[in-house]
């Protein structure tokens, strides 16, 4: 294998390269050819006018040479639609590897089959199987009379149907309904063990929470790339929420300066983007296979910590020999 600095003048802006493009654009195979792989998740936009900005923001994202693009899915059928649009035209406009995110969440199997067909047809390979949170004003998950509970069933229905290349997500801190963390590494191993490639974690802020699951998982014979979600830290109010929700633990270093900092919404965007890079920079030094950030649809923090790691000689790409 030859290495190659990832140096502006070396990358193409994101777009696939003519060999790229005869190679198979599986995730599973893209991360044995790319090290480290970067990856940014999006939403759906509401609005056809929102969906024509997001194009732009992924457009933008190019010149960091992205490995892939995930786009989320929600609950309702209008934001479902468009996680499908927004897939095809990152794949086919912009010729960057685009990933379907895809729930258990309100459908049956007949229209999960339905909908994996029409991904199919549009040429797309990758799916991010997911059982998906319950619906807004729901306590917990339950499943549609015909249709799947966990992920395990959705990675299980993939593989028995399909030739998609599946991710799964893991949470290197517990998943907030899990029984113990024993339990909750169980269920990574058997998303693994149905015919997940690859996992995704939830976001973390302490890189011992994700380099400990991951010795968890290698001890259990997991071997697929495990690859770390990134959540840089934009606002004080917002990482409040998100963290109450996924249960990512702020370190009580991080969370003083935050504290200290409660009342500069600037101070702390600029103290976020900073962790962001030195946490990414030990990633990767440490041997995480690539960086899966959560962009929340704005472009300019992950394009900082990205450009930092850059400056930092911190991403590069291996090259097929
Ligand atoms: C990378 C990533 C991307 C995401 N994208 C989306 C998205 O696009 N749309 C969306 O709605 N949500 C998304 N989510 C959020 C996700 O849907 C929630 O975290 C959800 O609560 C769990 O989904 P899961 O696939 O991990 O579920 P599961 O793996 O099914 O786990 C759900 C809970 O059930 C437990 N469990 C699993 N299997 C069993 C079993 N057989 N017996 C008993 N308990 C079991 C687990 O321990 C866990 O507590 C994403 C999460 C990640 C990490």
């Amino acid at each position: 294998m030859q290495r190659q600095n990832n140096s502006l003048t070396s990358m193409n802006g994101g777009a696939l390269t003519a060999t790229e493009n005869k190679q198979s654009m599986r995730i599973g195979d893209l991360l044995e050819r790319r090290r480290p792989c970067l990856s940014f998740e999006f939403f759906p936009p509401k609005t056809a006018a929102g969906v024509e900005t997001l194009m732009a923001t992924v457009k933008a994202l190019r010149i960091l040479n992205p490995g892939f693009i995930s786009v989320t899915y929600g609950a309702g059928g209008s934001s479902r639609v468009r996680t499908l649009e927004v897939v095809k035209r990152i794949k086919t406009e912009l010729g960057i590897e685009a990933m379907a995110h895809l729930t258990c969440v309100g459908s049956t199997r007949d229209e999960l089959r339905t909908l994996l067909r029409e991904l199919e047809t549009a040429g797309i390979e990758n799916i991010m199987a997911l059982r998906g949170d319950p619906p807004k004003g729901d306590e917990a998950f339950t499943a549609v009379e015909g249709g799947l509970r966990y992920a395990t069933d959705l990675i299980a229905f993939l593989a028995g149907e399909f030739s998609f290349c599946v991710g799964a997500g893991a949470y290197p801190e517990t998943h907030p309904e899990a029984l113990s963390s024993t339990d909750d590494v169980r269920v990574a191993v058997a998303k693994v063990a149905a015919g997940a490639n690859f996992l995704v974690t939830q976001f973390f802020f302490d890189n011992e929470a994700y380099f400990r699951y991951v010795d968890r998982l290698r001890w259990e014979g997991v071997t697929v790339p495990i690859i770390p979600g990134i959540m840089p830290i934009t606002s004080y109010d917002a990482i409040g929420r998100m963290t109450r929700m996924s249960g990512a633990r702020i370190p009580q270093r991080l969370l003083a300066e935050l504290e200290a900092r409660i009342d500069e919404p600037e101070a702390v965007l600029e103290l976020g983007v900073a962790y962001c890079a030195v946490q990414c920079r030990e990633l990767l030094a440490r041997g995480a296979p690539g960086l899966h950030f959560y962009t929340l649809n704005k472009s300019t923090a992950t394009r900082a910590v990205v450009s930092a790691l850059i400056a930092a000689n911190a991403v590069h790409e291996l090259v097929p020999g």
